[in-house]
Order: structure tokens, then C-alpha cells, then sequence
């Protein structure tokens, strides 16, 4: 492809794969912590079109299963809200917050002990999660149809929808204002010698020594592994988004809901609102299929929509798009760090659909480790390699 560019220089001491939000929170947190090293990103879509940090509904919760994922969202929370500080720019604006919270919805006395137990995990860490029971629930909301309702789970402290593009935008802009080189082009091959990766291959032709490689390529990770010869359980799995209007608005902002079907549903604009849902049929796909060819809206999505929101029986589709999930069938969680038998090759992957609201602190952890081969603020060892390779899932519960 003839738009490919060749790097200013054949040599760099980190070599970024995938210049997103993974890779850009990386270079930006490189940069942001005075690393004098020579950065190479490359990416091979600078339009960022296809890409799942293009498709994402960019809401950050605190309601999760696992500890050091609550606290990643901790994080990105005063990140968001003291963005001026953690860049040391007054340029970066002030980012748009919404805090409606998540509505988890339980449909049977099992899950609300789930639900209450995860809640106390929660708010012994700082989060203002409450357990309501079904009358609580209406009295708060009162447009549900609560039918077959149990309980749920709320939040709404530094939960719900941010800015994410915004963040994405200025995490590239810095990182390139302060010498981070952004190339577009493809890997498509990595040279190694033992346990070592001496070079990062280009479409283009160029062979490009590396001192350490970083995988953040999103949804084809695993290709990009398999590159090193090594296996990484990440799949593209499909995800659909709707954007709707309703003829009657609802009367205050609608929490993310999660309805025990799995489809989930949160205030967009005024007037609009956002629904998600995985289809039925959820095998791994080519990252380049983004059809919208069967039919979870009409069959799974809206029915279950309108069941729950009356109001939204009348309602027009605005827009729709699917994307794509970097989805770990080991354990739902995050791949990080090394890989036991390449001492420079970093894994970024495997958010399985809370990827955007980690990467502040993903990002962050990522430039420490490459930095000095040690996490310095949140320990994310639990993410590390050696779980899978051992056969030691570290599960996230709350996958949306
Ligand atoms: C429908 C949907 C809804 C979501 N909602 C949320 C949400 O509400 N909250 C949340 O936290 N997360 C959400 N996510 C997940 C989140 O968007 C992702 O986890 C996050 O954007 C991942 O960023 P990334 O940089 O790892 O991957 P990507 O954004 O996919 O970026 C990877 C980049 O690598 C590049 N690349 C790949 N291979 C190569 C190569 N060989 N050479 C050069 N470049 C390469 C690609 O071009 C791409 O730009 C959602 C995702 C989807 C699809």
C-alpha cells in the first residue's frame, strides 16, 4: 500500500503496535513520566475507523467483580476528574462526566446475593454501590416495568458515561508533542532470536530494530502474537450498538441498565438512548466484519427493551454499528506484562469490553513496567502472563 511511511530512524527503543487508546495512553504515560528513549508508534489506520476504541460506548464503572478492577475505575474516575494535574496541561479540557450509574437488574434470589455481596466488596473500596430491593427500585425509576425483577445494584458515584475520545485525542496529541513518533503502517512479521525480539517488520519492506515491543493491537492481538510464536486466548468477538430516539422521553436520565436477557440500555442525548447487546450466536470473527446482517435488534434487543421501558415501544432507530471486542476466553480480564519466555515483548490486551475506561491506568502501568520493569502505583501482576500459561484464571464476573 503506497501510504505507507517509513520511520524517521531504523532504530527505536520501544516499538508500539497499535497507536488506539491502549497505545496512545502508553505513549502519552512515556512521556508523561520523562522517558528520553526513542518511541515509535505504528499504526496502520491513522483514521482510527475500525478500531474498537472507535465503537466503544465509553461508560467506566465501578461495579466490578474483581478488586483491582474496581480500582483501576477508581482511578480513571480522578483521572478524568483531575486530567489538568495527571498531564501538567491547561490546554486539556474539563471531560464530560455522567455519572446515571449502572442499573444491575437480578431476576432471581441467587443473583441477588451476588448482587449484595458484590456491593459490599465495593463499598468497602469506596464505591457507593447499594442493593435496592424492587420497590426501592420503583420509587427511584419509576418507568421500569419490574415485572420478573428481584432487585438490583446501583452506583452513582464516578459511574456512567465520559468522554473517552476526548481523552483519546489529547493522550495522542501530547505524546506526539513530546517526541513520540507516530508511523502508519503495518506490523506484519517479528524477527526473533531466542528470547528476544531483535526487529519489528513493516509492510512496507523496512525491518525496524526494537528494543522492547509493545502489543496493543486490540482485537487482532493475537495475530500480532502469534508473530513472537506465542498464543494469547484473545478473540475479535462482535458487539452491536443501537442509538434510538423515543416519542416520550423518560423523565430523568436512565442508568445503564442491565436486564437479566443480557441487553443493556443507558440515556444517550435528551432525547436519545443507547442499547448493546451480544448476539446469541457469539463465535470469534474476522476483525474486518463489521455486518449487522442478523437479528438481535429485533428479535432479542428492542423486545426486551420495551418490556422493561414501556415507554420505549415507541421509539425510531437513529444509527447502529457493531465493533469489536479483544475478548479473553481464558478469564475476561486484562493481559499484561511480559511473556515468561521473550524478556521484551509486553502484552496490552484482552479488555474484553472495559477496555476504554482501564486505559488510563493500563496505560500507566504499562510505561512503568517498560520503564522499570516494575509496577509502580496499582500493582497489576494478577494480569500477568504466567496465569494463563499456568492455567490460573483471574476472572472478572462482570462482563457486560
Ligand atoms: C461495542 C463496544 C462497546 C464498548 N463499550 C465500552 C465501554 O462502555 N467501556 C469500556 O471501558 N470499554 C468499552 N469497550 C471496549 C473498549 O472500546 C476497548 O477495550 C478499547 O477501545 C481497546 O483499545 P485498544 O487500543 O486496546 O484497541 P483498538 O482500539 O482496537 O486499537 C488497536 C489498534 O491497533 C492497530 N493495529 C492492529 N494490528 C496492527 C498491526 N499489525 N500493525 C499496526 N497497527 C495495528 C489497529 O489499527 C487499531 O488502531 C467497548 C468496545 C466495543 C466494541
Amino acid at each position: 500500500m503506497s501510504s505507507w511511511k517509513t520511520p524517521d530512524h531504523a532504530s527505536y527503543d520501544i516499538v508500539l503496535i497499535g497507536g488506539a487508546m491502549m497505545g496512545s495512553s502508553t505513549a502519552f504515560w512515556l512521556s508523561q513520566m520523562g522517558y528520553h528513549g526513542r518511541v515509535l508508534v505504528v499504526e496502520m489506520d491513522p483514521s482510527y475507523a475500525n478500531c474498537s476504541t472507535a465503537h466503544t460506548n465509553s461508560c467506566v464503572r465501578q461495579q466490578f467483580s474483581n478488586e483491582l478492577n474496581i480500582r483501576i475505575s477508581q482511578f480513571t474516575a480522578d483521572f478524568i476528574r483531575n486530567i489538568n494535574e495527571y498531564t501538567g496541561d491547561e490546554r486539556v479540557p474539563s471531560i464530560h462526566f455522567q455519572t446515571y450509574g449502572y442499573m444491575y437488574m437480578s431476576g432471581d434470589t441467587e443473583f441477588n446475593t451476588t448482587l449484595k455481596e458484590l456491593a459490599s466488596l465495593q463499598r468497602s473500596l469506596g464505591a457507593e454501590t447499594e442493593f435496592l430491593s424492587t420497590d426501592e427500585i420503583a420509587a427511584r425509576y419509576p418507568f421500569y416495568d419490574l415485572d420478573g425483577i428481584t432487585g438490583g445494584s446501583i452506583n452513582t458515584k464516578d459511574e456512567g458515561y465520559w468522554d473517552g475520545g476526548t481523552v483519546f485525542e489529547w493522550f495522542r496529541r501530547l505524546a506526539r508533542e513530546r517526541g513520540v513518533e507516530y508511523c502508519q503502517n503495518k506490523v506484519t512479521g517479528l524477527r526473533r532470536v531466542g528470547g528476544q525480539i531483535t526487529h519489528v517488520e513493516l509492510a512496507s519492506g523496512e525491518s525496524i530494530a526494537c528494543g522492547q515491543v509493545v502489543n496493543a493491537a486490540g482485537p487482532r492481538a493475537a495475530t500480532v502474537a502469534e508473530m513472537a510464536g506465542l498464543a494469547l486466548p484473545v478473540e475479535p468477538r462482535k458487539r452491536y450498538t443501537w442509538i434510538f430516539s423515543a416519542e416520550d422521553p423518560l423523565d430523568r436520565d436512565l442508568p445503564l441498565t442491565i436486564d437479566p436477557s443480557g441487553v443493556h440500555v443507558r440515556q444517550d442525548g435528551p432525547r436519545t438512548y443507547l442499547a448493546g447487546a451480544t448476539p446469541d450466536h457469539d463465535p470469534a470473527v474476522d476483525p474486518t466484519d463489521f455486518s449487522m446482517i442478523d437479528d438481535t435488534w429485533m428479535e432479542k434487543a428492542w423486545p426486551a427493551i420495551a418490556t422493561r421501558i414501556p415507554a420505549f415501544e415507541r421509539i425510531k432507530l437513529v444509527t447502529e454499528w457493531a465493533g469489536h471486542y479483544a475478548y479473553n476466553v481464558f478469564d475476561q480480564n486484562a493481559v499484561l506484562g511480559r511473556h515468561p519466555d521473550i524478556s521484551n515483548f509486553t502484552f496490552l490486551n484482552g479488555f474484553s469490553g472495559h477496555g476504554l475506561q482501564q486505559s488510563p491506568a493500563m496505560g500507566r502501568a504499562t510505561a512503568e513496567w517498560l520503564m522499570h520493569g516494575s509496577y509502580r502505583s496499582l500493582d497489576m501482576t494478577p494480569f500477568s502472563m504466567e496465569r494463563i500459561v499456568e492455567g490460573r484464571p483471574y476472572m472478572e464476573k462482570a462482563v457486560i
